[in-house]
């Protein structure tokens, strides 16, 4: 079975695969997921056991991923009697729960989920993770503290557009899950806008299939295949992305091996972005700097907004 969420033992705090991921890329962090161990989150369960009854990730560190990422028990896992948790670890149908996301966040938070310095545990000594250096009062509101149930918050980007993606034969369920980012609560169908449709509504999720990837000496330019339509004209779309604001990413390294990648991929690829969208300008054309051309094109201001990624099912 597939865990939404888990205990860290390195974080002493409930974290879901897309924190864990977003943790492993974070260069400005030490933290590195196979050197952490992820326990029930049921905490009764949990407390029954010592921390060598881990479970194992799966997609934890893979830049580029087409298969939901999650948790799940090995083999060898075992859980108190009652413990929803339980359950085989393959379930009938073989491998098949893990081929999209059940977890739906019902809000995507824009500010980034801190993490409480923690004390360097010392040996194995399970009673160095109680220290009272713990000061619950800090957590953010992103944390899923001592709760059981699964986080219904995320700031990781990844997390409602893997919802999206791997949920998209399901278009009643996507219609029926709420998603609230910032004041705007919509449905996650709703947030969800193909590229070409921006002109719809400001402050949505957009997306679309890239056409290209153009580096240049201060930034990337991604380019999306379909056009949006404005009095009977049809304009090209794209997003800026500043070299600079790359360079002072915290998850500079695998940002750059996946925009990298993307721009030599052969492969469809697509793009989805929160919190700009895209403005109608003139720009002056190459071949006659004399004469401007129009296209929507608006620069992206937070990066952990934007995700690069294959997302098969999903039409140009
Ligand atoms: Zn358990």
């Amino acid at each position: 079975m597939k865990f939404a969420t888990a205990y860290s033992v390195s974080l002493d705090d409930k974290v879901s695969i897309y924190d864990v991921r977003d943790l492993n890329f974070d260069e400005s962090t030490g933290f590195d997921s196979d050197k952490d161990s992820f326990l029930c989150p049921n905490d009764a369960c949990r407390a029954a056991f010592d921390s060598t009854n881990a479970l194992s990730t799966f997609n934890a560190k893979n830049v580029n991923y087409q298969r939901t990422p999650h948790f799940k028990n090995k083999p060898g896992t075992r859980h108190i009697d009652g413990c929803r948790y339980a359950g085989s670890h393959k379930s009938a149908t073989g491998e098949s729960d893990d081929e999209r996301e059940e977890n739906f966040p019902s809000e995507f938070v824009l500010t980034r989920r801190l993490y409480e310095p923690k004390t360097p545990v010392v040996g194995n000594d399970a009673s160095a993770l109680q220290e009272p250096t713990k000061a619950p009062a800090n957590r953010t509101t992103t944390s899923s503290g001592s709760n059981d149930t699964t986080p219904d918050k995320t700031s990781v980007f990844a997390h409602p557009v893997e919802c999206y993606v791997s949920n998209i034969d399901d278009k009643d369920k996507l219609k029926a899950m709420p998603l609230k980012i910032g004041e705007h609560t919509a449905t996650y169908w709703a947030f969800f806008k193909k590229i070409e449709y921006l002109q719809d509504n400001q402050g949505l999720i957009y997306w679309g299939k890239i056409k290209a990837i153009k580096d240049y000496t201060s930034s990337f330019r991604i380019d999306f295949e379909k056009k949006v339509w404005l009095d009977k004209r049809p304009y090209s779309v794209n997003v800026y992305l500043s070299k600079k604001l790359i360079e002072n990413y915290r998850k500079r390294t695998a940002f750059l091996e996946q925009i990298k990648a993307a721009a030599s991929s052969e492969r469809p690829l697509y793009c989805f972005f929160y919190g700009v969208t895209p403005q109608l300008m003139q720009v002056p054309s190459k071949k006659n700097p004399e004469q401007t051309f129009g296209v929507f094109s608006a620069r992206i201001e937070n990066l952990d907004h934007l995700i690069i990624r294959e997302a098969p099912g999903l039409e140009s």
